[in-house]
């Protein structure tokens, strides 16, 4: 009777028992060679994310610069840090040093300031604008309606030259829902505009390549709708210590 319950169940307890090693390890052979793990460490302490990076992985998500700021002189320096939460304009400077990408673009006064920090620290900053699709008032991002008429104010001041951001493509959070037609529905609507940046407006930027979707309950259908970077936290890292 409650076999689909009892299933949901075994799913979740198991790997939350699991250490990060063995998450990684059921999960890892998943992803495909051409998509990107980003393991989001938010809420989780430098030794479990030493865990992780013991485990081999190098690309970590969070979404709060001083939670962010304060781990990173405690870790490799060859970790690669992903801003993905929304950065407010006055913290940019905090992480210009050292962010490898960006993804929560979503105002042309954001782009602008992370061009500045990033250029007063003579680097390249890769960006992803953040696209809301969800059926979700708390979700952020630039609205999908508007996301090309958003890149092509970004490609008028790419145009002035000398540009430290890379427009590097698009990050999407789906619904929290449990239908996984909807899911899928808002994943495919994000590729959709993603490739049709891609050979469009984007098309003379071969930097234009990444499509950031897909967290821990949905990432295996953001990789069947054509995502090439997936957000885990939970289902690597285990619950977060709020
Ligand atoms: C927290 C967060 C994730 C990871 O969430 P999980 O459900 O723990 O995998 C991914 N993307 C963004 C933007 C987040 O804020």
């Amino acid at each position: 009777m409650c076999l689909h319950s009892e299933f949901k169940h075994s799913l979740l307890s198991l790997p939350l028992m699991a250490t990060i090693q063995e998450r990684l390890d059921q999960i890892r052979p998943q992803i495909p060679s051409n998509a990107t793990l980003v393991v989001v460490s938010k809420y989780h302490a430098v030794d479990e994310i030493k865990e992780a990076y013991d485990a081999g992985v190098r690309d970590f998500g969070e979404n709060r610069v001083q939670e962010l700021v304060s781990k990173v002189d405690k870790l490799p320096e060859d970790i690669r840090w992903h801003l993905i939460g929304s950065l407010q304009r006055n913290k940019v400077k905090y992480i210009a040093p050292f962010i490898t990408s960006i993804q929560s673009i979503e105002s042309l006064a954001l782009y602008d300031e992370v061009e500045r920090r990033a250029a007063q620290h003579n680097r390249t900053i890769d960006c992803l604008v953040e696209v809301y699709v969800a059926q979700e008032e708390t979700k952020s991002g630039v609205p999908y309606d508007e996301v090309e008429a958003f890149f092509a104010a970004l490609l008028d001041r790419q145009a002035e030259g000398n540009a430290h951001i890379r427009l590097r493509g698009l990050m999407g959070m789906a619904t929290h829902t449990d239908s996984e037609a909807e899911i899928r529905a808002e994943f495919a609507k994000l590729r959709g505009l993603f490739y049709r940046l891609k050979e469009g407006l984007m098309s003379q930027y071969p930097c234009f390549d990444t499509l950031s979707m897909g967290m821990s309950e949905d990432w295996s259908i953001a990789l069947s709708e054509g995502s090439n970077m997936v957000r885990i936290g939970t289902a690597i890292m285990g619950p977060r210590a709020y």
